[in-house]
């Protein structure tokens, strides 16, 4: 994995030596000599890591991580502080500032590479959700924020039960969270919510166990997104290592210091946030971009290459499918004597309607202003006609209620049907396009014969 590191450090021979191994890593290696000249680097070249050494000649490394976490353009950047010994306030200090980490010196290379292979993954897949984000907003699928901010849920699995009943009792009172402790077994039953945050210890019953967990809940989907957080015996550095490979996105030694146990606990809270909505603001923007805003429905975009699906299994199965192509019968007329929000209300009258008319299997969508495709896979030309009558017939039958109680009309739509696939009809194959063009033409034959019927292509396919 490649990715520009800023390494803040006053003391050139520190900085030359992390400028080696990482470079050694292949990582781009930005260098500053001071707390100043360190927010002016981050600032400007936006690296993807920042460490940060405590003792700095102009502004204390601690106040630096506090700055860049108060600034936007580096709020997000990973930051790992490194310490000198382990002087547990400095510590607390530098978790409590928003640092993601700190490593005391000297610290070991496989730990340190694994870490930031770990922070630059995470800094990855949160850069790409957002770029999506951004534009996603840009086209303006903009996501409220909400106010109300439920409490984390946080799952504490301990070898013995006893064990991760005392993590509980003293992480509690720091946390505004749902504290559960969970077996093995129960963490992967897959029962009730996803926890938000794991902290699993190394070794439940067999040494190193606590690890295959982690991979098992990085491979499911409920848990794929979960933070986790290993607790480690003292002085493993290959099992630190390995955990960071093996997706763990923090760790804490045994035994731990509550205060800043919980302080890791929230910064993973805050990053499983800010993930989620990011994903959920993704997976919104994905569903408007292939649905019709006003009837819900999809659209031509996603219409046209999910009926080209349809239309290659059939001829892989040797089987029928029929398309139809409705369009509504003098729509202009409703617009111009009721008005455009009567039409649309008629519109979304329709698309209920028609949905509620057809098979699960069936598309319908909306491909214009007052035009939608019906594509019916394993159909044959018998089926789709009388399908394609009742639609007719459920329109035409009872008149549509005005907005505003301003009355009753009635409406009657026209439809055009064409059979593609394997079917006795159809005498030549045809593609998609030309089946499409077919159903399109028999529209028109409808239109001309006086409307509110169903017309089928003259060579059927
Ligand atoms: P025909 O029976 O030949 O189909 O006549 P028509 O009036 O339906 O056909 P035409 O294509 O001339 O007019 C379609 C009208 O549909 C034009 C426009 O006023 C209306 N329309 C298209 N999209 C929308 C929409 O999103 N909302 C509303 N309210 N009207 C729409
Ligand atoms: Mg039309
Ligand atoms: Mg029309």
């Amino acid at each position: 994995m490649t990715g520009r590191v800023l390494v803040v450090d006053a003391v050139s021979t520190n900085r030359i030596v992390l400028k080696v191994k990482l470079t050694d890593a292949c990582y781009e290696v930005l260098q500053a000599a001071s707390g100043r000249a360190g927010l002016e680097v981050a600032r400007r070249e936006l690296p993807d890591l920042i460490l940060i050494a405590p003792d700095l000649p102009d502004i204390d490394g601690v106040e630096v991580c506090r700055r860049l976490r108060a600034d936007a353009p580096t709020r997000t950047i990973p930051i790992v502080m490194l310490t000198a010994g382990t002087d547990a306030a400095a510590r607390l200090a530098a978790l409590a500032a928003g640092a993601d980490d700190f490593l005391s010196k000297p610290c070991d290379d496989q730990v340190l590479l694994a870490r930031l292979r770990s922070l630059l993954r995470a800094r990855e897949a949160e850069a790409e959700l957002s770029l999506r984000e951004t534009t996603g907003r840009e086209l303006g699928f903009a996501e409220p924020e909400t106010g109300f901010v439920a409490p984390a849920l946080i799952a504490l699995v301990a070898g013995r039960s006893e064990g991760a009943l005392r993590w509980r009792s003293l992480l509690a009172p720091l946390l505004p969270h749902r504290l559960v402790v969970q077996s093995r077994a129960e963490t992967l039953a897959d029962t009730g919510p996803a926890p938000d945050v794991f902290v699993i210890a190394a070794d439940l019953d067999r040494s190193g166990d606590g690890l295959r967990l982690l991979s098992d809940l990085r491979s499911r989907a409920p848990t794929r997104h979960s933070g986790i957080c290993i607790a480690l015996p003292g002085g493993a550095p290959d099992l630190a290592a390995t955990a960071f490979d093996l997706g763990a996105n923090d760790l804490v030694t045994l035994p731990f210091d509550p205060q800043e146990l919980a302080l890791r606990i929230e910064t993973l809270v805050r990053r499983k946030r800010l993930m989620d909505r990011l994903r959920a603001s993704v997976r919104d923007e994905l569903r408007a971009s292939v649905r019709d805003p006003l009837t819900g429905l999809f659209n031509r975009r996603y219409a046209l290459p999910h009926f080209a699906r349809v239309a290659d299994r059939a001829h892989a199965a040797g089987k029928a499918f029929a398309v139809m192509v409705l369009d509504l019968d003098r729509f202009k007329a409703v617009n111009d004597r009721w008005g455009h929000a009567a039409g649309d209300a008629v519109l979304v009258e329709v698309a209920r309607r028609l949905g509620d008319n057809l098979r699960a299997v069936d598309l319908l969508a909306r491909i214009g202003g007052e035009e939608f495709l019906v594509v019916m896979p394993d159909t044959g030309l018998a089926e789709a006609r009388g399908a394609a009558e009742r639609l007719c017939r459920i329109v035409e039958q009872s008149p549509f209620a005005l907005p505003g109680g301003a009355g009753m009309l009635r409406v009657t739509l026209s439809i055009g049907l064409a059979v593609g696939g394997v079917a006795p009809e159809v005498t030549a194959p045809a593609t998609v396009a030309e089946v499409l063009t077919r159903a399109d033409l028999a529209l028109l034959t409808a239109k001309a014969e006086g409307r509110n019927k169903v017309t089928v292509s003259m060579n059927a396919a």
